[in-house]
C-alpha cells in the first residue's frame, strides 16, 4: 500500500509539474529553463518573463554563494550553486597613474556607465535567448577569461567580466546571436568601439575595443552577421575582442554559452 502511495504521488507530481534546466548551477553560469507554458516563475522572489512555449532564463553572479530559489506555480525548487576559482594576478610597482583614470574623466565615465546600464535593464519580450550562441571571431585566440582579477599596488581592481579574442586589427566580428541593438557608440572611454545587444527577457551581450562598428542603434541583426571589426579602441592593450554576457546587472561568463572551456 506505501509503495502505491509514493508511485500515485510521483505520477502526481510530475504530471502536474515539469522543468527542465540547460546550463550548470555554476557560478556565472548562463541557464535556460524550460517549463509548461502559461506557468509563473520567481527567480529569488524576481518575477521572470515565460515565453509563449514556456522559456524563461537566468543567470548566476560571479561570486555567487547562497542557493537559488526558483518558484514556478507555488512550487519551490531550491539548487546549490557550485564554486569557481578564478585566476588572480598582482603587480606591484606600478605608477599609480596608471592604475587610476584621471579626475577630468569622472564624469564622462559615469555618463558612459549609465548608458551601458540602461541598456543592460531592458526587459523585452524577444525570444532570441533560447537559440545557441556562435562563436564571434574565427581563429582567435583567448587571452582573457571571465572573472579573472588583478591586485595592482596592492588594490583589487574590477574583475574581468569578459572573454577576450585576440585577433588581427580589422578582423570582421560576427554576432553571436540574433537581436536588436540597443547601443552602438564608436568610442566610450574605457571600452572604445561598443556595441550592445538586446535578446529578451533581460539577456544582452557587449562587444567592445571595436575597430569599426558597423551596425546601429535599433537595428535587428540575426546570428552570424557582420557587425564591426577588432581594433584596440578605448582603454586596451592590444587588438582583441572583449565579449560580455548579462542577465540584467548580473555578469555572466560568456564561455557558458560558447563552445569554450572554462
Ligand atoms: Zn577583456
Amino acid at each position: 500500500m506505501r509503495i502505491l502511495l509514493s508511485l500515485v504521488f510521483v505520477i502526481f507530481t510530475t504530471s502536474s509539474f515539469a522543468v527542465t534546466f540547460n546550463g550548470k548551477f555554476v557560478q556565472g553560469s548562463f541557464i535556460l529553463g524550460k517549463t509548461e507554458a502559461g506557468s509563473e516563475v520567481f527567480i529569488d522572489k524576481k518575477k521572470v518573463k515565460v515565453t509563449s512555449d514556456g522559456y524563461f532564463v537566468f543567470g548566476l553572479s560571479r561570486d555567487r554563494k547562497n542557493d537559488v530559489v526558483i518558484k514556478i506555480n507555488e512550487k519551490k525548487i531550491i539548487k546549490k550553486i557550485f564554486k569557481r576559482k578564478y585566476k588572480i594576478q598582482r603587480i606591484d610597482g606600478l605608477d599609480e597613474k596608471k592604475v587610476t583614470p584621471p579626475e577630468e574623466v569622472y564624469e564622462r565615465i559615469k555618463k558612459e556607465n549609465k548608458w551601458i546600464g540602461k541598456a543592460r535593464a531592458i526587459d523585452s519580450d524577444l525570444t532570441f535567448f533560447k537559440n545557441k550562441f556562435a562563436i564571434p571571431v574565427e581563429n582567435a585566440i583567448i587571452t582573457g577569461v571571465y572573472g579573472s582579477q588583478r591586485i595592482l599596488n596592492g588594490k583589487p581592481k574590477w574583475p574581468h567580466y569578459g572573454l577576450d579574442f585576440a585577433a588581427e586589427e580589422g578582423t570582421k566580428i560576427k554576432a553571436m546571436l540574433s537581436g536588436v541593438v540597443t547601443l552602438a557608440e564608436p568610442d566610450l572611454f574605457y571600452t572604445g568601439g561598443t556595441l550592445i545587444f538586446d535578446h529578451g527577457h533581460g539577456i544582452s551581450t557587449l562587444y567592445m575595443h571595436m575597430e569599426k562598428v558597423l551596425v546601429k542603434k535599433g537595428q535587428k541583426v540575426k546570428q552570424g552577421d557582420i557587425i564591426g571589426t577588432v581594433g584596440s579602441t578605448g582603454r586596451a592593450t592590444g587588438a582583441h575582442l572583449d565579449v560580455r554576457l548579462n542577465w540584467f546587472n548580473i555578469r555572466l561568463d560568456p564561455a557558458t554559452v560558447l563552445d569554450i572551456k572554462n
